[in-house]
């Protein structure tokens, strides 16, 4: 007899089998396609409840807000007013993840961060250092870079393509990581560039970033790029992508000023009132963000503004000594490695803290004087056996003094 083999197809989504790659059999003439079990699992993912592959529990470092300040000590000096409402922000973002859909109708919503601060004064080592603690993928981005579709620059999604590469294509991953943008101040609505097209870099900007950062689904080009029609596309669901963004937004004292300074005489204050105003308990408000160019819209999806001081001479000197990878550690375990010891004054500390406050790039240019002064050092070193002590003093910081000739140096015969 003659009897065809019955067509099988997905119990699920209803494909025959020969448009699948492969059709699994369940039990009384049930099957399931590959196609529909990915979907499975990225449902059961998406509701929090399916621990990792491989048996694991979920790895979301679920660390509570005082873990995670204890943690950014270890890297970030001083913005403790920063690091402790991060700390909080990013635990109930996580929390928030876990729990997304409760049945008591009460929605936690994603609060995406703004920091305001100025340069290197650690708004990107913060999101970084989150990143890091929390073991997520992790990605940076330009404002100033990013531009509306279809114009030349840096399309929206490849920032998300860039998280998706940190996240090794697990798109899961990439789809709870923290993504940096930073110089958003740069992309306010007015802008002096004179353009005789459009506006590339305000507020269509804002825009293209608005949708990804609000939770959209967004399609990568898995190469980058431009979309190409016939390409496939990688969806990545970015509502639970925690975005930091960062600006220094320089002059807004000014505008809070005038804005509290107005209200405080409103309220019939005297003038010792608003002298007393210090830039420490400032309170930055929407509408200060909107002398700046940001739409509302925009402002409305970054609700938490986090202010972060400028670094002191102390904050300095501590940077350059006790983050776990302080600089002078480096400096000290390179030269170990060649049997010197090195050693810091304290003056000589402060001196190189004065230098990059001058500068008015805050932690940032210490690396850069910190090169330039210990080339010289670091050219010598290793070619002089009879070097066992290096010791930069004050003057030796201010250009005064050489290091390696000025009786800084203890022989290795002595
Ligand atoms: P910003 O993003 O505010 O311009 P960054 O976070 O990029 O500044 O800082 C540049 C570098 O300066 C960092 O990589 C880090 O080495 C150092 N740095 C800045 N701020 C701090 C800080 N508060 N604590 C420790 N290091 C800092």
């Amino acid at each position: 007899m003659n009897t065809k083999p019955p067509v099988t197809s997905c119990s699920f989504c209803g494909k025959k089998e020969k448009d699948t790659n492969s059709l699994i059999a369940g039990p009384a003439g049930v099957f399931i396609c590959n196609e529909c079990v990915e979907l499975c699992d990225a449902m059961i993912a998406q509701q929090g409840k399916r621990p990792e592959k491989g048996g694991e529990a979920a790895p979301i470092n679920m660390l509570k807000p005082h873990e995670i300040k204890a943690r950014l000590d270890e890297y970030v000096i001083g913005q403790e007013h920063a690091k402790k409402v991060l700390s909080v922000a990013v635990h109930n973002h996580y929390k928030r993840m876990l729990h997304p859909g409760d049945d008591d109708g009460v929605e936690l919503e994603k609060s995406n961060v703004l920091l305001v601060g100025p340069t290197g004064s650690g708004k990107t080592l913060l999101a970084k250092t989150l990143a890091r603690i929390l073991d997520v993928p992790y990605a940076v981005t330009d404002a100033t870079t990013v531009t509306e579709a279809g114009y030349v620059g840096e399309d929206v999604e490849s920032i998300l393509l860039s998280l998706l590469q940190n996240a090794d294509f697990d798109v899961k991953k990439a789809e709870r990581g923290i993504i940096y943008i930073d110089e958003i101040d740069k992309i306010g609505r007015k802008t002096d560039n004179v353009s005789i097209t459009r506006d590339v870099s305000g507020e269509g900007v804002q825009q293209a970033l608005l949708k990804i950062i609000e939770g959209t689904i967004a399609k990568i080009p898995p190469k980058g790029g431009r979309k190409h029609p016939s390409e496939k596309y990688i969806d990545i669901d970015t509502s639970n992508i925690l975005f930091i963004c960062g600006g220094a937004f320089i002059g807004i004292e000014e505008i809070i000023k005038r804005r509290t300074d107005k209200k405080v005489l409103g309220f019939g204050a005297d003038e010792e009132v608003s002298k007393d105003w210090k830039p420490v308990t400032m309170n930055i408000e929407p509408e200060d963000l909107l002398k700046f160019g940001l739409i509302p819209e925009f402002i409305g999806r970054i609700p938490l503004v986090v202010q972060l001081q400028e670094l002191s001479e102390d904050d300095l000197v501590h940077i350059l000594t006790t983050p776990k990878n302080a600089m002078i550690k480096q400096y000290k375990k390179l030269l170990g490695m060649d049997e010197v010891e090195l050693d810091f004054d304290e003056e000589a500390l402060c001196a190189l803290a004065r230098m990059a406050i001058k500068r008015k790039t805050g932690a940032r240019g210490l690396r850069a004087i910190l090169e330039h002064l210990m080339l010289d050092v670091m050219y010598e070193v290793p070619q002089r056996d009879d070097i066992t002590h290096c010791r930069i003093t004050r003057d030796v910081v201010e250009g005064r003094a050489h290091p390696i000739e000025l009786g800084d140096v203890k022989k290795k015969s002595a």
